[in-house]
């Protein structure tokens, strides 16, 4: 039987004006598993109402203690209901058992994380002239719509929430169609939270062109902090110039691993493989889509890929796999596209087979792990996102080939270098243009430690202090103590 996810409004738990709903079905079984509200503008505007409601009228934004106890208790009860999650994460999305665990783990963490930097967020006193004293305070945004996307759809939906309620803001949250269950479950969560408001936290499911955008273009949301495409962080950033709200985005990528021929050579084909390259099947925005290799170590990686990747094992959670199925069709033939145009562009190394069909995961959406090899840097292989498991293998001749190629994207999102020659990964690490840059190891993030693209992998930054000062506006008070 089919489960059916209704809004969160205003502490009520509603249907869509409409009455339309969507369905969503197991992408490794094909099976119906819930659905949920198709909202519109109608349902955006009841949200965004209640939230302005209760960012106005309660006593939310002024009570740092009560925001420490509601954090602290979102952190509990997440842990508490983890089987419930991780399963909703396998069911719904595909997932791996340890993706689903990390993403149950991590959003544990952000709570508990902002729930300790809550006390500090503060501003500054100055004595800007001799008779008078300044006050610089730093307030809550005000409304938050928050848009994420389905390919880490608890980890992603959790990440902005709990700094924007930290903050003392008050949320409404469109998440991906395709997660919009788990997303449910986090608001049931929140909804026994007591010291959290009616309105200060709403879930609004939908589709991205009718909820989103309503949300994206409202003119008494704040701020948009979006997570997704680069080419639909630009329709928010358009949309968001309505009433010029504030827009935090953290978008795509197409990041290179770039490994030096005296590097831990074993590590980093593994990593690559591995965390870089097939984790989460490929979806994933920081993903190593780009494996940068010196010439002088190339052909021997490109043998030990050649044996590692058809030995990866593909399948549903159920079992002790590598890779598991991308989420929908729509994804399917997007990465089959790639492999396609892989085999005319590029030396096929591995893979290549398109989708599975034979035995239980021809009923799913399993496709072969790929990898291409002397991929033409300025290729659509090589520049675009394909958000699967395929990889494109670079060589390059020394430092100055490898930034320059590592460079050529209009992404910046991440990239790693491995090395033991510490003066040549800073070398690179300082001329690569990427939010994030990892020295002999890949994918490590920390929630204190800030995350955020250059160039047209995003705006704004989310982790650490920064990410919670997104969500915080500064104010000047100035106090004239005698005379003029
Ligand atoms: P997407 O851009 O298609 O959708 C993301 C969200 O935006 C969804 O909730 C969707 O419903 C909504 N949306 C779509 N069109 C909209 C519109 N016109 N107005 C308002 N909202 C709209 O992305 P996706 O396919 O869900 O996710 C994959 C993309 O997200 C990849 O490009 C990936 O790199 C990126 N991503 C980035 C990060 C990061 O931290 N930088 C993390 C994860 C994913």
């Amino acid at each position: 039987m089919a489960q059916e996810f209704q809004n969160y409004i205003g502490g009520q738990w509603l249907d869509a004006q409409s009455g339309e709903r969507l369905e969503w079905h197991d992408p490794a079984t094909g099976e119906l598993l819930h659905t949920f509200p198709r909202s519109g503008k109608a349902d955006v505007d009841a949200a965004v109402a209640a939230a302005r409601e209760a960012f106005e009228t309660s006593d939310w934004r002024l009570s740092p203690e009560k925001r420490i106890t509601a954090l602290k208790k979102f952190a509990a009860r997440l842990r508490e209901r983890e089987g419930e999650l991780r399963t909703m994460l396998i069911r719904e999305s595909g997932k791996l058992f340890p993706v689903a665990r990390s993403e149950v783990t991590t959003s544990v963490e952000s709570a508990e994380h902002y729930a300790g930097l809550i006390n500090w967020v503060y501003g500054r006193a100055n004595e800007p002239s001799p008779e008078s004293i300044s006050i610089l305070l730093r307030e809550p945004l005000g409304v938050v719509g928050q848009i994420t996307p389905w390919n880490l759809p608890l980890a992603l939906f959790t990440r902005p929430l709990a700094p924007g309620l930290a903050a003392g803001c008050a949320v409404v949250a469109k998440p991906a169609e395709q997660g919009s269950g788990v997303a449910a479950l986090v608001a049931q969560i929140i909804s026994e939270i007591e010291e959290i408001p009616a309105g200060i936290f709403n879930l609004v499911t939908g589709l991205g062109e009718e909820a989103g955008d309503a949300l994206a273009r409202h003119e008494d949301v704040d701020m948009i902090n979006f997570t997704g495409g680069t080419d639909t962080g630009r329709l928010i950033m358009q949309a968001a110039a309505t009433n010029l709200k504030k827009v935090a985005l953290e978008l795509g990528g197409k990041s290179p691993n770039i490994i030096f021929a005296d590097a831990d050579f074993e590590r980093a084909v593994k990593n690559a493989l591995n965390a870089a390259a097939f984790w989460n099947a490929g979806q994933v925005c920081t993903a190593g889509s780009r494996l940068l290799v010196e010439a002088s170590a190339h052909d021997q990686l490109v043998d030990r890929l050649r044996t590692m990747v058809p030995a990866l094992k593909i399948g549903p959670t159920t079992e002790r796999v590598a890779v598991g199925p991308v989420i929908s069709q729509e994804q399917l033939d997007r990465v089959l596209s790639y492999v396609e145009l892989g085999k005319q562009e590029a030396q096929l190394v591995a893979g290549g087979g398109g989708r599975l069909t034979e035995g239980p995961l021809g009923k799913g959406f399993f496709v072969e792990p790929t990898v291409f090899d002397r991929v033409n840097p300025n290729s659509r292989l090589a520049q675009e996102e394909i958000f699967g498991p395929v990889l494109s293998v670079i060589p390059f001749a020394d430092i100055e080939e490898a930034v320059k190629i590592a460079n050529n994207t209009r992404y910046g999102l991440v990239a790693a270098v491995w090395t033991n020659d510490i003066n040549k990964a800073l070398m690179v690490a300082k001329k690569v243009r990427a939010g994030t840059v990892w020295i002999n190891t890949f994918g490590k993030l920390f929630h204190s430690m800030e995350f955020g693209g250059m160039k047209q992998s995003g705006l704004g930054r989310h982790y650490g202090l920064e990410g919670l000062l997104e969500f915080t506006e500064l104010k000047h008070i100035h106090i004239q103590l005698s005379g003029e």
